[in-house]
């Protein structure tokens, strides 16, 4: 029931709160090479708020929907940034796939991890190539549709998705940045994978294990 993906939802979204407070020093890292620096902080504090709205509005009674629609809000609020915007616009899509009073399963699971990612598309403008998240959210989003097409395994497809997700943010260390704000740093970023491309795959494949569990 409605209930049920709530909580579903809310366990979710601690499962990325806690993955993203383990990488927080390393994506970081990782973003002061060719960027800013706070891409750790800005994934840490994105993930804090949003869990912390989403168990707020779940406590007032809101349903999927509504917990997403908060939890993106918070996100975008709290991290600040080009990722936390697109995080935040992602959570926000992903829950227009649910309806507030109504039960939901796998399809809708799939469903909302793409609508999420085509928000990320759509409000970014980044192409593949452009050495984004975009470059390791499209690939994962072509695999999981297809594993859970012909498997109807919810649990087996992510966890594919964020492999070939993985692989293709590794990839990204050999494109030069054109989009973001490591683009005014150029080549800097050659031979760095990009964070935003990398702390995606990091957290589909931590929701991967949670979701086998
Ligand atoms: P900021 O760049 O504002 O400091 P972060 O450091 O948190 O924000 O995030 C940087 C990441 O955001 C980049 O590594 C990249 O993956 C992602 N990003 C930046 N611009 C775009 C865009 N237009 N579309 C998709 N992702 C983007
Ligand atoms: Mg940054
Ligand atoms: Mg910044």
């Amino acid at each position: 029931d409605s209930q049920e993906v709530t909580g579903r939802i809310l366990t979710a979204l601690a499962v990325l709160e806690a993955t993203a407070a383990e990488h927080e020093e390393a994506f970081g890292r990782l973003d002061a090479i060719a960027g800013d620096g706070d891409h750790g902080q800005g994934m840490a504090y994105g993930t804090r708020g949003a869990l912390a709205a989403a168990r707020d509005a779940a406590e007032a009674g809101a349903g999927a929907r509504t917990v997403l629609l908060r939890a993106g809000d918070a996100w975008a609020e709290e991290a600040g940034g080009t990722s936390g915007a697109l995080w935040g616009a992602a959570l926000t899509a992903a829950g227009s796939v649910f309806d507030d009073a109504a039960g939901a399963g796998p399809e809708e699971a799939v469903a909302a991890l793409v609508a999420g990612i085509d928000a990320i598309v759509r409000l970014g403008g980044a192409a593949p190539g452009d050495k984004t998240m975009v470059d390791a959210a499209l690939p994962f989003r072509e695999t999981l549709l297809a594993e859970f097409e012909t498997s109807s395994d919810l649990v087996g497809a992510t966890k594919k998705a964020a492999a070939v997700a993985r692989e293709a943010a590794e990839a990204t260390a050999e494109i030069t940045a054109r989009r973001g704000r490591s683009k005014v740093l150029g080549d800097k970023s050659l031979g760095t994978p990009d964070p935003g491309a990398l702390s995606f795959s990091v957290l589909m494949a931590a929701l991967g294990e949670h979701l086998a569990q």
